[in-house]
C-alpha cells in the first residue's frame, strides 16, 4: 500500500521519476497533465476548456481539476495505492484530496518535493522533446535521440509541447511558486514531506526517492 504525491516545478524531472517509481512499486501513475492532454487530443468539451488555460501556462480551475482527479482515483487500480504527479497543485485541491481520502479511511504516505533552480528548469523545458507515440522524453542538447526528431524507443515522431516555449515556461514556474509551493508547507505541517535535490544525476535523485519512500511511517 503506497500513496504518494510528487511535487516539483515543471522540468524538475517528475515524469521521469514517476515512471520509475510506478514500475518499481507497482502503482498507477496519475498525471492530471497527461489526462488533460488526452482530452485535448480527443477534442472533448473538457479538453477545449483546459486547453485555454494550459497554453497560457495557467492552472485549470480547481473545480474542473478536482472532478477529473477524483474520477480517476475511484478507478479500481488505485485501491492499493497510486502516485499523483501534478495533483494537487493548489491548497484547495489538497484540502479536497484530504477529504476524499479520509472519507475512504486512507491517507497520503509521503510527499516527494523535488527542487531545481529556475535557470536549470528553463534550459531543461525549452529543450525538451516528447515522443507522440510512447511519451518518452528527450533533450535537444543533454539527451538527444540517435536520429533527430525520431524516438529511440518506438521510432515515433518527437514534438515540443505547446506549453514548453520560453514565455509559457516562465509563467508556469511563476504559477508554481505562487500557488503550489504553499502546498509544501501544508504537508510539512503533518511531517510527510521528503525534500529532494533534483538538480543531480537521475540515479542519485532516484536513490534519494527510494530512501524517502522506505522511510515512511
Ligand atoms: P503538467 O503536465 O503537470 O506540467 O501539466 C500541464 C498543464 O496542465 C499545467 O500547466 C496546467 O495548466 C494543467 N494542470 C495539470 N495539472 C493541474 C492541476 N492539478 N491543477 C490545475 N491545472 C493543472
Amino acid at each position: 500500500m503506497l500513496r504518494l504525491i510528487l511535487l516539483g516545478p515543471p522540468g524538475a524531472g517528475k515524469g521521469t521519476q514517476a515512471a520509475r517509481i510506478c514500475q518499481k512499486y507497482s502503482i498507477p501513475h496519475i498525471s492530471t497533465g497527461d489526462i488533460f492532454r488526452k482530452h485535448i487530443k480527443e477534442g472533448t468539451e473538457f479538453g477545449k476548456k483546459a486547453k485555454e488555460y494550459m497554453n497560457k501556462g495557467q492552472l485549470v480551475p480547481d473545480d474542473l481539476v478536482v472532478e477529473i482527479a477524483e474520477a480517476r482515483l475511484i478507478e479500481e487500480d488505485c485501491i492499493h495505492g497510486f502516485l499523483l504527479d501534478g495533483y494537487p497543485r493548489t491548497v484547495v485541491q489538497a484540502e479536497k484530496l484530504d477529504k476524499f481520502l479520509s472519507e475512504r479511511n486512507v491517507s497520503i504516505d509521503k510527499v516527494l518535493d523535488i527542487k531545481v533552480d529556475k535557470e536549470e528548469l528553463m534550459t531543461r523545458l525549452i529543450g525538451r522533446r516528447v515522443c507522440r507515440c510512447c511519451g518518452a522524453t528527450y533533450h535537444v542538447i543533454n539527451m538527444p535521440p540517435e536520429k533527430e526528431g525520431i524516438c529511440d524507443v518506438c521510432t515515433g515522431e518527437l514534438y515540443q509541447r505547446s506549453d514548453d516555449t520560453a514565455a509559457t515556461v516562465e509563467n508556469r514556474i511563476e504559477v508554481y511558486n505562487a500557488l503550489t509551493v504553499p502546498l509544501i508547507e501544508y504537508y510539512d505541517k503533518v511531517g510527510k514531506v521528503a525534500h529532494i535535490d533534483g538538480s543531480r544525476k537521475l540515479d542519485t535523485v532516484s536513490s534519494d526517492i527510494d530512501a524517502a519512500i522506505g522511510d515512511r511511517e
